[in-house]
């Protein structure tokens, strides 16, 4: 399995407009944070985990020439604003793209992207083709690729994260049952939320990723959909072995 992450910054990215702090200044790319997403590719099969507000310029970057599929943790802003570019795939490869989500998400995302159900604008093939593909909390394939959904709460709302093979992406996390939290045992590589040093009702904070990490003991934990607060340099340091921030363009092989 090859792995892109893709973008790791909570929704106002980093560097935040017009802020001045030490991590907004600072020289080092791995600073640099688009929002969240990655990119997958297993048996053959290319999934992408959300289209985010900076999906154009993460696809340009990475040269990612086809997705099969779209994997939607939830509707908020920054991981499903990059949508209407998907375009650019379905009119080269003349196909529609799966786009999987649990009941509320893609609820929400056929209200926010109304446009992409008209049946002209199909015709001219001047929207991105997309089927929206509801799914339960329960196993599903994409291709010859097993998808595990794990649910997670997302302050009062419940979204998912996914498990294919020995890979686990779980994003704007901030509780889990300890049901959901085996599904997570026996990873090679765990991505999790952690979006700064103090508490946030609605996300993981770093001590509760670091937390998930020792219950589940993947090989390897990247933190993930982090705010300004954590420079890399300096925080990367301070974490547990095994543990690391992510950052944009981080390639892993599983
Ligand atoms: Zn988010
Ligand atoms: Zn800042
Ligand atoms: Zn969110």
């Amino acid at each position: 399995m090859k792995v892109i992450i893709l973008g790791t910054g909570t929704s106002q990215g980093v560097p935040v407009i017009g802020c001045t702090c030490e991590t907004c200044r600072s020289k080092d790319p791995k600073d640099k944070r688009l929002r969240t997403s990655a990119y997958l590719e297993y048996r053959g099969t290319k999934i992408l985990i959300d289209t985010s507000v900076d999906f154009r310029q993460q696809m340009l970057t990475n040269n990612i020439k086809d997705i099969d599929a779209v994997l939607y943790t939830h509707h908020h802003v920054d991981h499903i604003f990059g949508m209407d570019d998907l375009r650019q795939y379905t009119q080269r490869h003349n196909k529609y793209i799966d786009l999987f989500g649990n009941r509320m998400t893609l609820k929400e995302m056929k209200i926010t992207f109304r446009y992409v159900l008209d049946k002209e604008l199909i015709r001219h093939k001047s929207v991105p083709l997309v089927k929206f593909r509801e799914i339960r909390n329960e196993p599903f394939e994409i291709g010859n690729v097993e998808v595990i959904p794990v649910e997670v709460s997302h302050g009062n709302i419940k979204i998912f994260g996914f498990r294919i093979g020995d890979f686990a992406y779980i994003t704007d996390g901030s509780a889990i049952s300890p049901k959901e939290l085996k599904k997570l045992e026996g990873l090679q590589v765990l991505v999790i939320n952690a979006l700064r040093i103090r508490p946030h009702p609605t996300h993981f904070n770093l001590q509760e990723a670091i937390e998930i990490s020792k219950a589940v003991r993947p090989k390897k934990t990247y933190l993930t959909h982090v705010t300004h607060d954590l420079m890399h340099g300096r925080i990367n340091e301070a974490l547990p072995k095994g543990i690391e921030i992510a950052y944009d363009n981080l390639k892993l092989k599983l």
